[in-house]
């Protein structure tokens, strides 16, 4: 299921942009495209503003000059503050982020002019590269998102991206270090990681490995996801399609029921 990569370095105009996600003023995203190649991913609805006609995932451009233009707009006029997602259609640890190190030079600026309070959302362990940094950010947070512990499904599903227990073990050491650390329960994948098994393993693992502050989301049927999904559920999960068909059909039901059995394990 692994692609091969198309990279390209780019020189990007704004790295500090406003965002409408609820509870954040900016977000960054150091890369564009994401080599993790979620199937679930509708961050691909990016391909129409940056022209790539590639498949998503299958593309990573490089904002080499992030660094230069974070600064230039942290001296600028507007002095920005509030706080900041990193990693909002992009993960900012790819890959090529160990030999990049561009989220890292914008983690140091940020650190250094200390304006905006840091959030990075990631499924990478290569996080823990810039422990040392991310304890020099005041509120620092860092978010990895985990839909499932199955190794199996997170290969099929999340093709290019550390596996789980890579994250957790990520997790554990950023909390050791004093940085607080969430995760994201997103998407639960209707008849594939809402089983019973695949919940309360994730949980126990989650409290296993300290974790307390958890968010959760529903899959987001948008057309170019839905279709993905449909091939993958074809040839690998064929038996859970028509589950994925009922949540399409009835979101709200299959949302209710599952709100309330994630409460169950939340109040675990
Ligand atoms: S890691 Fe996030 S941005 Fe990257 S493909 Fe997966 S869901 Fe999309």
């Amino acid at each position: 299921m692994l692609q091969k990569i198309v990279r390209r370095e780019i020189f990007c105009k704004s790295v500090l942009v406003k965002t409408g996600i609820k509870g954040f003023e900016y977000c960054i995203n150091p890369y564009t495209g994401c080599s993790h190649a979620c199937h679930y991913c509708y961050a691909s609805f990016m391909c129409r503003f940056s022209g790539h006609q590639e498949r998503w995932g299958s593309f990573v451009d490089i904002k080499v000059n992030s660094a230069d233009i974070l600064l230039k707009q942290l001296k600028g006029r507007k002095k920005p503050n509030g706080k900041v997602l990193i990693g909002t259609v992009t993960d900012a640890y790819q890959p090529d982020e160990a030999e990049y190190g561009i989220t890292r030079s914008i983690l140091e600026i940020l650190a250094d002019y200390r304006m905006l309070e840091v959030h990075i959302l990631t499924k990478s362990n290569l996080v823990r590269r810039d422990i040392s940094v991310l304890k020099r950010l005041d509120n620092c947070k860092v978010g990895f998102t985990i839909t499932t512990m199955n190794p199996r499904i997170a290969r099929i599903m999340e093709p290019g991206a550390p596996p789980p227990q890579m994250r957790i073990s990520a997790a554990e050491e950023l909390i050791k270090s004093g940085i607080p650390v969430w995760v994201f329960i997103a998407p639960i994948i209707p008849g594939i990681t809402d089983t019973e098994e695949s919940l309360s393993t994730l949980f126990h693992t989650l409290h296993e490995a300290g974790i307390c502050e958890i968010m959760t989301d529903y899959l987001n049927p948008y057309p170019a996801v839905v279709r993905r999904l449909k091939n993958v559920y074809r040839r690998f999960f064929p038996n859970s399609l028509p589950m994925l068909d009922e949540y399409l059909i009835q979101p709200e039901i299959y949302r209710n029921s599952i709100k309330n059995r994630l409460e169950k394990y939340l109040g675990k």
